[in-house]
């Protein structure tokens, strides 16, 4: 789950981490009012979306009076920004953080990540920020440092000092600067984060070391201990067929093809996926149906793929196992009468009752072309969709 730089940095505050002050703001008077309380001479109008690459794309505003502070503030919201993380899309600016302008000396680059390869939480630091990291990355590798974190120990304040004098941070603010990834870490493991980057962390004019970004994402499972974390949920920012899937404990994910999926097993969902792939169609959702699902969550998942105008055909590929085949055959139906069926169905069914499923949608009166493997579907429904 993600959530919004400002919502980030009053977390951030509660751990001892230094940013700049400022308020989240959903109209131009709003805006101006938080700009008057601030009180600072430069005001900086940035756009909340659930992306980055706003500065970029015009969405990070420097003003220096409160006439600017409107006129930005009318500017951006309700405005599409499309930056190279939202999609050509883009996303409406509905909200806005006023965050006083902070002296920037030089910008870095700090995040903790789950690193997949060591299992750890795993700090990268680099004096190559504000911009692209995946950039520095790809051509000029060592200029970015890693801190590999025991989870018995924690981060050790020898290890964020090492990463602070890796980053070239005055010697005089290294103390400091460690300090804050100390803070950065224990935010990180309390909140149960999976990914918390600060890009860029800036020395300012006066010696302070800041965070003058802030992107938290969540890690889902651990959700349910984190009442307060729910909370700063933003529907606006997230797909209305992914929410709609959530409330279902649904695993769905929206690509951007048009062959629907639906598959019981997230080993099978990717298999189906690229075989769909490999017969040159492209699927236009990832969906687990799980293991226990009853003919209702089916029936769901059916209609959320059927509310996707994208979607020219759909191939329900189930190996019954725990799942029933005729629990699914009777989702499908259901979901078909209710909604209606407009585009080619092709159904592989294995499995535990897989003759009675099969009778139920042969008696079903619907358009089927049933399939014998995976395979032969994958074939079938990308041929259908054209
Ligand atoms: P994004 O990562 O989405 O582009 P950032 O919050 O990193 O958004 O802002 C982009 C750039 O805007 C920063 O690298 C920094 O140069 C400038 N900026 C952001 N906030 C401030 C601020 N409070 N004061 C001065 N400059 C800022
Ligand atoms: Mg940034």
């Amino acid at each position: 789950m993600n959530i919004h730089e400002y919502q980030g940095k009053e977390i951030l505050r509660q751990y001892g981490v230094a940013v700049p002050d400022g308020k989240v703001a959903f109209s131009p008077d709003e805006a101006v009012k938080v700009a008057k309380e601030l009180g600072s001479n430069v005001i900086v109008v940035k756009a909340q979306i659930h992306a980055g690459g706003r500065g970029k794309a015009g969405g990070v505003k420097i003003a220096k009076n409160l006439d600017e502070v409107r006129a930005y503030a009318k500017e951006l919201l309700g405005k599409i920004l499309v930056t190279h993380q939202t999609g050509p899309e883009g996303k409406e600016v509905k909200r806005l953080y006023i965050e006083e302008g902070s002296d920037i000396k030089k910008e870095y680059y700090l995040s903790f990540i789950v690193d997949r390869a060591t299992s750890r939480v795993t700090l990268m630091g680099s004096e190559e920020g504000g911009m692209d990291i995946e950039e520095v990355a790809e051509r000029t590798p060592e200029k970015i440092f890693k801190e590999v974190i025991d989870p018995l120990t924690g981060l050790l304040p020898f290890q964020a000092r090492r990463m602070a004098f890796n980053m070239n941070i005055p010697t005089k603010l290294v103390n400091k600067a460690a300090k804050l990834m100390l803070g950065l870490y224990e935010a990180f493991v309390e909140k149960d984060a999976s990914i918390l980057e600060i890009n860029p962390l800036v020395v300012t004019g006066n010696d302070e070391v800041v965070a003058l970004d802030a992107k938290f994402n969540f890690d889902s499972n651990g959700l349910y201990r984190h009442k307060d974390i729910v909370e700063l949920r933003d529907y606006d920012e997230e797909d209305a067929k992914e929410i709609e899937a959530s409330k279902y404990d649904l695993s769905y994910i929206s690509l951007d093809g048009n062959i629907g999926c639906m598959v019981n097993g997230a080993g099978l969902a990717m298999a189906t996926m690229d075989t769909i792939s490999y017969y040159g169609g492209r699927p236009a959702n990832f969906l687990d149906v799980g293991g226990g699902a009853t003919a209702e969550k089916v029936t769901e998942a059916f209609k959320i793929i059927l509310s996707d105008t994208n979607v020219k055909g759909i191939f329900v590929n189930i190996f019954g196992g725990i799942m029933k085949c005729d629990v699914i055959a009777e989702g499908v139906i259901a979901a078909a009468k209710e909604v209606g069926l407009e585009v080619p169905l092709v159904v592989r069914l294995e499995g535990t009752n897989v003759e009675l499923g099969k009778e139920l949608l042969n008696a079903s009166g619907l358009n089927i072309v049933a399939a014998d493997s995976m395979a032969d579907g994958a074939e079938k429904i990308v041929e259908l969709v054209g």
